[in-house]
């Protein structure tokens, strides 16, 4: 199977950004040394790799969670917050390729990873962690019939419970003349992602998962019926592998081959006491359903009301002074009125994207499974997929063959990336001609 190695990094603290500015600083778990053994080594300490682990931890099996820098280090700690139904890829898309009743199944599961990530918060007493509630989607263009179908479709053939407003409702949430109606999706929420897999951590800790970080895994190989998984220091025997490394580098090829990384960027204002929350009176998660759409929410700490502005994506890694400029423009484009915000943190991640735009969750050989590529639609898939894969490995297979028609798939390395850019300004483009 193989393999090929990377040069040993440093574990770095948490991206700088707001969620880590309200993250209470812990010290780093010690990295893998020596020899370990468990029924399974879970590599990535995503929210993939957390809720596999702590899954897998409740059906009573060990396990280790190795974790090349930080637990939530990636994109988990560090996205726009949104738990909301479904995934990257649209429902008629899946149903062109699956067919309803399938398309219908893979939903539910997502439905149950937004559920999955609500009664993990709320059995713990955290509710501090939920922020909002509520999700706006809006246009930009004055096709309302289009958005009035979609959401008959959705409650009608996938249960969602929504809710259509009108040019007038929607300027009565947002003081802006440029949507032209909206649905709610009443069912999703927003959090901090950060303090989210931080409470995993603890859960899975305290269920008994050996956790490392600090520990980037360079080889994953056969060794008789089971599996050495290495790290510069250390080794780990396991009958079964899982690898949920996402857009950041994993050890086994043929997935890392298969997931494109995607960046995109957050910002987040500073404290403002000017009228934010008069100019978006909407609580929960607002985005415009434009292909290559921004995302925003209001959130509130203890300085007051701040934006929460999400947007654009890009093959490439911008500098973080461009990045900001390029969000407050946006902000202004939409809101010319607080044309002055002013930011305080601007950050990107990588999100992995499959051709396909859907999750690969399965088993690539007999005990090496994976669970990756859940693009911008993380929060609840992820959970699906922990929920999956651990089921599967401790015998009951259901789940994870809903996933089955979405494997492993080359995703076009360089070319794949000057494809995917391209994607995106064409993307850009047909949004500008819609709304002229
Ligand atoms: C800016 C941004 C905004 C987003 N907004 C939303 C949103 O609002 N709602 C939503 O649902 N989704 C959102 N997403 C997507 C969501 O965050 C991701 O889909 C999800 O977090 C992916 O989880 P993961 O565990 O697969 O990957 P990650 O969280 O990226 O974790 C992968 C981990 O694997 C580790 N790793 C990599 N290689 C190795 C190795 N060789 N050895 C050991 N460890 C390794 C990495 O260090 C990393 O910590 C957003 C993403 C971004 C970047």
């Amino acid at each position: 199977m193989a393999t090929h190695s990377h040069s040993r990094q440093d574990a770095s603290p948490h991206v700088s950004s707001y969620y880590a500015s309200r993250t209470a600083p812990r010290d780093r778990i010690e990295s893998l040394s020596g020899m370990e053994e468990a029924d399974v080594a879970v590599v990535g300490g995503g929210l993939a790799g957390l809720t596999t682990a702590l899954e897998l931890s409740a059906r009573g099996l060990s396990v280790v969670l190795l974790e090349a820098q930080r637990i939530g280090w990636g994109a988990s700690g560090r996205n726009g917050g949104f738990v909301s139904q479904g995934f990257a890829q649209n429902v008629d898309a899946i149903e062109r390729r699956v067919g309803i009743e399938r398309a219908k199944q893979l939903h539910a599961l997502s439905v149950d990873g937004v559920r999955y990530v609500e009664s993990t918060i709320s059995n713990a007493g955290r509710k501090d962690i939920i922020g909002g509630r509520g999700w706006l989607h809006v246009i930009r263009h004055k096709r309302t019939q289009e958005l009035r179908q979609w959401q008959q479709k959705l409650a009608d053939q996938y249960d969602a419970d929504l809710e259509f407003l009108d040019r007038a409702a929607v300027s009565g949430l947002l003081e802006t003349g440029i949507y032209h109606a909206g649905v709610i999706d009443h069912r999703s929420f927003h959090i901090d992602p950060l303090a989210y897999t931080e409470l995993v951590l603890e859960l899975c800790v305290a269920s008994g998962v050996r956790v490392h970080e600090g520990t980037r895994i360079s080889d994953i190989g056969p060794s008789g019926t089971e599996y050495l998984v290495r790290s510069a220091d250390g080794q780990v025997r396991a009958q079964n592998v899982v690898v949920a490394t996402s857009a950041y580098g994993g050890p086994v090829r043929a997935v890392e081959q298969s997931v494109l990384p995607v960046a995109t960027y957050v910002v987040v204002s500073r404290s403002y006491d000017a009228n934010i929350g008069d100019v978006i009176r909407y609580r929960g998660c607002i985005t415009d359903q434009r292909r290559a759409g921004d995302y925003y929410r209001i959130l509130e700490d203890d300085h007051g009301l701040r934006l929460l502005w999400g947007g654009r994506i890009t093959t490439r890694r911008s500098e973080p002074s461009q990045l900001v400029a390029m969000l407050h423009n946006d902000i202004a484009g939409v809101y010319p009125q607080l044309g002055d915000i002013e930011i305080e943190y601007g950050w990107s991640g990588l999100m992995g994207y499959a051709r396909h735009k859907m999750p690969i969750v399965g088993e690539i050989s007999p005990g090496l499974f994976v669970a990756t590529a859940f693009g911008g639609h993380g929060l609840n898939t992820t959970a699906a997929a922990g929920l999956a894969v651990a089921d599967a490995i401790a015998g009951s297979r259901d789940r994870m063959a809903l996933f089955g028609n979405y494997g492993i798939a080359w995703g076009g390395g360089w070319l794949g990336r000057i494809a995917t850019q391209a994607e995106y300004m064409r993307l850009r483009l047909a949004d500008y001609i819609d709304e002229i």
